[in-house]
């Protein structure tokens, strides 16, 4: 289906071919997903493609981001091939944009793409709790050492379970809190939700002090993204302009 309006088919998160497409389909491939390489593999088999499809585009911003993202600096390795399996020629025309041509004759597109998953490193503390069949993980990276995974967890118990409640069971069967405190005001402050994890970095003060910015409230508003708006929206944002920064039209 095509209603006109420039926004990028969904096919897949993050990228997807301009104009009408009639006839692609979606497969990922974790087998290169492991600690080395946090990549993974994006193929599309594809059929019928016209002259108007030949960019292929990555988001450069999302809704309620406010911020440019750039998705095609994550992505490496990209292919389009033909029905006998030859390359065809493919040209990066900017950060988010790939030219493939004689698009008409591609049956395949592929490239690596990052996974969306945070990672912590350091000296972390770590607690776990079953949620009603969910495993739930919190790890903490404090800078002085004072602040431990399970005091946020202890924290975080009734409002996690509250949810679980409130959803009948939880969206996904795992989910990982990560937590950086910080020295004093150094970076950014602040939470971001993911598929599956949410990543949050704070001063790092006293627990009591944390308590009082609601750390637990913070953690249920980015859990609930996994409900909306990252499964539940509006149309306004599934057929955002991904393409355009700041809403300025580009190319
Ligand atoms: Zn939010």
């Amino acid at each position: 289906m095509y209603d006109g309006s420039p926004h990028i088919k969904d096919i897949q998160p993050f990228g997807g071919l301009r104009g009408p497409i009639y006839n692609a389909s979606l497969q990922t491939s974790k087998q290169r997903q492991n600690l080395k390489n946090f990549y993974v593999k994006v193929k599309l088999s594809v059929n019928d493609l016209k002259s108007e499809n030949a960019i292929y585009q990555f988001a450069a911003t999302a809704p309620g981001t406010y911020q440019v993202m750039d998705v095609g600096r994550f992505v490496r390795d990209f292919k389009a091939l033909d029905a006998q399996g030859n390359a065809l020629k493919t040209e990066r025309l900017s950060t988010n944009q790939w030219k493939i041509h004689k698009v008409e004759r591609a049956r395949e597109i592929s490239y690596d793409r990052i996974v969306d998953s945070p990672f912590l490193l350091g000296q972390l503390t770590r607690a776990e709790m079953d949620v009603k069949g969910s495993a739930v993980e919190i790890y903490v990276y404090s800078k002085s050492g004072r602040i431990k995974a399970e005091q946020v967890l202890a924290s975080a118990k009734e409002v996690l379970l509250a949810a679980a409640a409130f959803t009948k069971a939880l969206p996904v069967k795992c989910y990982t809190f990560l937590f950086h405190f910080e020295d004093g005001n150094k970076g950014a402050l602040g939470a971001w939700e993911h598929s599956y994890s949410s990543l949050y970095t704070f001063n790092d003060a006293a627990f009591e002090q944390m308590l009082q910015q609601d750390i637990a409230g913070i953690m249920a508003h980015e859990f609930f993204h996994i409900v909306t708006p990252l499964n539940i929206h509006s149309e306004i944002i599934e057929q955002f302009n991904f393409d355009a920064k700041a809403g300025l039209a580009r190319r």
